[in-house]
Order: structure tokens, then C-alpha cells, then sequence
């Protein structure tokens, strides 16, 4: 899995070259730069291979909600730090961010059975309860996770068989994907897990969040230099970034690219398609 200094250095040479990301770019490099600082405990889940085999083999992945293991206080210290990123990064956000901040506080003896509800259900369902903004506390509890699932993933990676597995989600964590990648080589689908940066390969055609597979009701907009795709499912309104690695030059790294596409997510909730 590429490491997380790598990924900050990609995303600032290519910043460098497109002036207009350089403030999305460094929140993410701080975000990034403070993912790799958190006290990470190392290891994966206690699985055997036979429970690991079996998991797989019925279609749930690695992970269980039960089984996972955090540390509650390097989380939430964590949530607190990204807020603060955020916050001083967008003043526009200064006043929704603090709200979530202090919610996040209140919340800090429940943190772990947040962090098992996120795995569940892919959302901060108490805090949008709250009131709190959806997306934003998403944001932040989602990168607050990723350096616990990162972890995870690293260590479970080599127990999953790409061929074998073959789903839409996360053989790791259960997440959704949030980038996709047409392979050089074969081009063959790789996606990429928005929660624990795990990549997988999945069928080349149909929704992988709806199931989707009617030519009819799918469609796709290529950047004009064919690199990259914005693929969108007209039965569940939702949309899939792609990068064409056969198109691209150079080695790309998925993790920065989530990051160097971010007006690809733009145009897409602006014609009204959603990512969650
Ligand atoms: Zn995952
Ligand atoms: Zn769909």
C-alpha cells in the first residue's frame, strides 16, 4: 500500500503544475501529514485463516464491526485535529466544524461504538441525528478513520484473492469505493476503498453500488484527454470517478488521485448525482 509521505509528495508536485487545487491540496497534505502522526496500534485483526477463507467465501469482508479494535482517545484526538484543519482552512466551514467539534468531544467515552457504527453503515448516523452537517462530519470522521483501517488493510490485504472475491465492496472494511481505475495492463477494473485504501478488482461494467448492469441506464463523460471518466448510474443517481491508466502517463497513485479530482465530485453533485 503506498505510504502516506509518498502521497503528499504527489500531491504537491501536481499542485504545483495546477494552481487552481492548491488549497484543496494542502488541506489534504495536512490531513495526511496528520493521519501519519496518529498512535496507530500495529497488526490486524485476530483472524485465522479458515475464519479469514470463510468470511471471504460467504461474501462478508475481513473486518467485522465487533472485531474491530481502536483506540478511542487517538480517534477522537484525531477527529479534533482534522476539525481543526479544516477549520482554518475554510473559514466558510468555521461555525459548522465547531459544532461538530464540540459534538465530537461530548462523544468521546461513545467514540469506539461510533467507529463501529461507521463501519456498519458507512455514515455518522448520531451525528446528522444531531443536526450536525452529514457530509462535513463524514469528512471528518472518515479521514479520522482511515489511518485504523489503513492498518487493517495492510495486514489482511495478502489473505484476499482478487479472482475469488469479485464484489462491489470493500473485501477489507466493507466500504464503498470512491475512485476507480482501468488497469494498464488488462484493463481491468480496480477500485479503491473510500474508507481503508484498500484496491480490488471488480467487473469492468455496471454500477458497483446499486448492482446496475443495463447499458440504458448507465452512462460516461471522458475528460478530453480520455484520462479520465465520470462514470453515472441512472438507477441510483450515483457516480464513480475513473482514471484510464492506459490514457495516463507515468505511475498514479489512487489515494492522490481522489484527491486531484475533486471537480470531477463537483460536477456530479452539481447534475444532482450523489456520492453517498
Ligand atoms: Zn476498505
Ligand atoms: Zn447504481
Amino acid at each position: 500500500m503506498v505510504g502516506y509521505a509518498e502521497i503528499v509528495q504527489e500531491l504537491r508536485r501536481q499542485a504545483g503544475k495546477r494552481p487552481e487545487l492548491a488549497d484543496t491540496v494542502e488541506l489534504h497534505c495536512e490531513v495526511l501529514e496528520a493521519q501519519a502522526s496518529a498512535r496507530i496500534p500495529s497488526g490486524g485483526a485476530a483472524l485465522s485463516d479458515e475464519e479469514a477463507s470463510e468470511r471471504l467465501e460467504r461474501g462478508r469482508p475481513l473486518l467485522s464491526p465487533e472485531s474491530l479494535s481502536i483506540d478511542g482517545q487517538a480517534l477522537g484526538e484525531l477527529c479534533d485535529r482534522i476539525g481543526s484543519l479544516v477549520a482554518q482552512r475554510r473559514a466558510d466551514l468555521a461555525e459548522a466544524v465547531a459544532a461538530i467539534r464540540a459534538w465530537f468531544v461530548d462523544k468521546r467515552d461513545q467514540i469506539e461504538t461510533l467507529a463501529m457504527g461507521y463501519l456498519r453503515e458507512g455514515r455518522v448516523r448520531d451525528g446528522v441525528e444531531a443536526g450536525l452537517d452529514g457530509n462535513l462530519v463524514g469528512f471528518i470522521f472518515n479521514n479520522a478513520m482511515r489511518p485504523f483501517l489503513r492498518a487493517q488493510a495492510q495486514a489482511l490485504a495478502s489473505r484476499v484473492d482478487d479472482a475469488a472475491w469479485y464484489r462491489a465492496r470493500c473485501p477489507i472494511c466493507g466500504g464503498e469505493p470512491d475512485l476507480a481505475a482501468l488497469e494498464r495492463e488488462r484493463g481491468r477494473r480496480r477500485l479503491l476503498c473510500s474508507r481503508c485504501d484498500n484496491e480490488w478488482v471488480f467487473q469492468r461494467i455496471g454500477c458497483p453500488f446499486c448492482g446496475n448492469d443495463d447499458p440504458g441506464k448507465l452512462a460516461y463523460y471522458s475528460s478530453d484527454d480520455q484520462v479520465y471518466r465520470l462514470s453515472v448510474c441512472e438507477q441510483c443517481r450515483r457516480y464513480l470517478k475513473t482514471i484510464d491508466l492506459r490514457q495516463a502517463h507515468g505511475e498514479r497513485l489512487l489515494p492522490a488521485e481522489r484527491v486531484l479530482t475533486v471537480a470531477m465530485d463537483l460536477a456530479a453533485r452539481e447534475s444532482g448525482y450523489g456520492d453517498g
